[in-house]
């Protein structure tokens, strides 16, 4: 089967995550896709972001009525800083001949090079890159350019921090977070106090 590795915060979940991921299934021929809620991603710092636990719950949800995809709690069991490196090698052990790739937006790929062992990486997976708005994207003079493999998605200009935002001031954040999802966040009254 074809597997997609798909890691992120989800503080909270998205349609710009699923749409990711689902033009990934259609367009990459993936079977399944992962979803991988990091414990602490070495790049944002872990204070502000909402406890692991219920960033996965989310994700849960947001994954749930669609059979292809699925959360992966890996990184959020094992805590710590969370490397993909190390993330892959648990998929590839559980899953040996599966084939996968590490999915990731624009401005993820951008840092892709100042990862743990990136060439240990692409030994394990495909990198699928989708870009992003607001994110250019320069293949020519990304340093793993050559090796990425770009898929088409419909530019969604929606970020985590921007829903956080949205709650944060009180404004609506119905259609941008899946419905399951938006019911959640109100009845924990997540994201009412928390720092965009
Ligand atoms: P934050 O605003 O908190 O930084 P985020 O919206 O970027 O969060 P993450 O969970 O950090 O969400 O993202 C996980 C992955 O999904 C990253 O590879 C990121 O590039 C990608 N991604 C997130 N939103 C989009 C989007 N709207 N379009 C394309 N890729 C996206």
């Amino acid at each position: 089967m074809n597997i997609g590795v798909y890691g992120g915060t989800f503080d909270p979940p998205h349609i710009g995550h699923l749409i990711l991921a689902q033009q990934a299934i259609d367009t990459l021929g993936l079977d399944r896709v992962l979803l991988v809620p990091a414990f602490q991603s070495p790049f944002k710092t872990g204070s502000e972001s909402l406890s692991v636990e219920l960033r996965s719950e989310m994700v849960a949800l947001a994954v749930s009525g669609n059979d292809r995809l699925d959360g992966e709690y890996h990184e959020a069991q094992r805590g710590g800083v969370s490397f993909t490196v190390d993330t892959l090698r648990h998929v590839r052990e559980k899953q040996p001949d599966d084939t996968l790739f590490l999915l990731m937006g624009a401005d993820t790929f951008d840092e892709f090079h100042l990862w743990k062992e990136p060439e240990s990486i692409i030994a394990l997976a495909t990198i699928a890159v989708a870009q992003r708005p607001g994110v250019p994207l320069d293949l020519a003079s990304h340093p793993y350019g050559s090796i990425a493999q770009l898929f088409e998605m419909p530019q969604i200009d929606v970020s985590s921090t921007d829903i956080r935002k949205r709650i944060h001031e009180g404004r609506s954040i119905r259609y941008l977070v899946p419905w399951a999802v938006e019911v959640f966040i109100a009845s924990q009254g997540l994201y009412r106090e928390h720092d965009a």
